[in-house]
């Protein structure tokens, strides 16, 4: 099928190289022509496993193309996924919907030939209806143009095995023919007995905050436990573990630590409150609220126990922070929760330096007064306090004894409750995690 992907992001760049990998011939349509110069010449504008691997093999199988001509877009797709950003809007809960209007204010006017509309970008509810009337407004008369919408729950990590084998498809759509196309589309996926659900655009719409919603909720619980962990000398960590048994709550999701950050749920979970204010059921989610805050006091948090760990005065102390991408296995620095603290740490005289394997440049870009580098034994020299605070796979086959050697002190905030605690502190560390006691 002649697919095209508008926005060639995270999400966009992967879409379009997995469904060429699956046959379809697809253009990527950006606004960037620098990320369409690099994706059309096989070099990935983010660092994502297994993708620069499928990129270029749809590119050498001919089936991907890269413009930032919307009208050329228009000609080539029988299928437009809309995968622009939907970030929060500036002053404001709420998502800014406007690159979703602006793909749909510059293809609507060219689109002649019949075809299909599919957002996948995650949007408020009620916006594949608002769109649906704005395509009717600005198509050519006659024009048959049907919008669905076809959430996305690739997680960034694991971007290409959630595209080609993700857990389930959920597509929302108002007649058969758009149910028949999307099938067409993802007919390997329905093959392989992936979970396909079929509903209506608002359902289709609201699956996806909800999912988002839910997985933030798990992360801020146990954060919460945490906090009461630390007022009583409980371990979270245990308890998360003992909960967990349970198959009705489950063990994943339950790492007490820094908390969530990145381009998607913060925002997400804003976006579903003021969605739900304006449709004036705001109180069935305004525990969403609470979820939000308790995220960001994990930060704060981090901050004190870091200030009090080196005294109560930040001013001029050496520390090192591991980690600036918001999660591992990504560069993506976004409202990432890492960064967010080495900043405060900088902000209250620290003198910070911040380690990452892929997600320096960015963090650099981002955040200019900050330190950034990619050795991590540098970036640990003369250290008074490591903090841990994104969970690469690196931190945790670090060797602590050689560690040790180059710090000034072996001091350990393990923001991500994720680092072997009893063999670092063999090696000579005092290790501080949220929710955990100290040892006898
Ligand atoms: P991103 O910022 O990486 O990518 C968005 C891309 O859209 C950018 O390359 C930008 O240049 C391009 N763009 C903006 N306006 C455009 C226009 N008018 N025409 C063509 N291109 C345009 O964002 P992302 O992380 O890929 O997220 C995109 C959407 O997908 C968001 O709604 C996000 O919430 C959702 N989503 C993201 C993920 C993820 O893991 N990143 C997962 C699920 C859903």
């Amino acid at each position: 099928m002649r697919l095209t992907v508008i926005g060639t992001g995270y999400l966009g760049a992967v879409h379009a190289a997995c469904m060429a990998e699956i046959g379809h011939d697809v253009l990527g349509v950006d606004v960037d022509p620098e990320k369409v110069a690099d994706l059309a010449e096989g070099r990935p504008p983010f660092y994502e496993p297994g993708f620069e691997d499928v990129l270029t093999r749809a590119l050498d199988s001919g089936r991907l193309r890269f413009t930032t001509d919307l009208r050329e877009a228009a000609a080539h797709g029988e299928v437009h996924f809309i995968c622009v950003g939907t970030p929060q809007r500036a002053g404001s809960r709420a998502a800014d919907l406007r690159y979703v209007d602006a793909v749909v204010d510059g293809l609507a006017p060219n689109l002649s030939a019949p075809c299909l509309l599919v957002g996948k970008s995650t949007v408020p509810v009620g916006t594949t209806a608002r769109l649906a009337a704005r395509v009717a407004r600005l198509a050519p008369p006659g024009a048959r143009v049907e919008l669905a919408w076809n959430p996305e729950f690739l997680r960034e990590g694991f971007a290409v095995d959630d595209t080609l084998r993700p857990d389930r498809i959920v597509t929302g759509v108002t007649g058969k023919a758009a149910d028949e196309t999307l099938r067409r589309v993802y007919a390997p996926m329905l093959a392989a007995g992936v979970p396909y659900l079929v509903t209506d655009p608002n359902t289709a719409e609201l699956v996806k905050s909800a999912a988002n919603a839910f997985l933030a909720t798990k992360i801020s619980f146990i954060n919460a436990m945490a906090e009461v962990c630390d007022a009583t000398g409980a371990d979270v960590a245990t308890l998360a573990d003992a909960i967990g048994h349970d198959t009705r709550i489950g063990r994943q999701f339950l790492n007490a630590g820094l908390g969530f950050g990145g381009g998607c749920l913060p925002k997400d979970i804003r976006a579903f409150t003021a969605r739900a204010q304006e449709l004036g059921v705001g109180p069935a989610v305004a525990f969403l609220g609470q979820v939000d805050e308790i995220n960001q006091r994990q930060r704060s948090r981090t901050v004190a126990l870091a200030g009090r760990l080196l005294g109560g005065d930040l001013t001029g102390r050496r520390v090192t922070v591991l980690g600036a991408t918001f999660k591992p296995n990504s560069d993506d620095v976004r409202d990432s929760p890492a960064l967010a603290v080495a900043v405060e740490l900088h902000r209250q005289g620290a003198r910070v330096r911040v380690h990452d394997p892929e997600g320096a440049a960015k963090a650099v870009l981002a955040h200019p007064e900050l330190r950034c580098g990619a050795d991590l034994l540098t970036a640990c020299q003369g250290a008074e306090l490591v903090l841990h605070l994104t969970e690469w796979s690196e931190y945790r086959e670090l060797d602590p004894v050689k560690l040790a050697r180059v710090v000034r002190t072996p001091l350990l905030i393990d923001g991500r409750n994720a680092l072997p605690h009893d063999a670092w502190r063999a090696a000579g560390w005092t290790v501080k995690a949220l929710g955990r006691p100290a040892p006898p």
